[in-house]
């Protein structure tokens, strides 16, 4: 499952990349309608992966 969070965080990652390379209206700060469900997805999962980590150090 952990495994399964990481994958699909990474995945997240690398879409969002791939995107922000070929689109010139992107920047870290502002994502253009194509680009901004990729970089929520991407927030979202980093955010889930991140609290799996703090929850699994805490608890161990
Ligand atoms: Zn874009």
């Amino acid at each position: 499952m952990a495994a399964d969070l990481y994958t699909r965080y990474m995945a997240a990652s690398d879409t969002w990349r791939a995107h922000l390379d070929r689109c010139s209206a992107c920047t870290a700060e502002e994502r253009c309608p194509d680009g901004a469900p990729l970089w929520e997805r991407l927030v979202r999962l980093q955010d889930a992966y991140l609290t799996h980590l703090r929850t699994k150090k805490g608890t161990s």
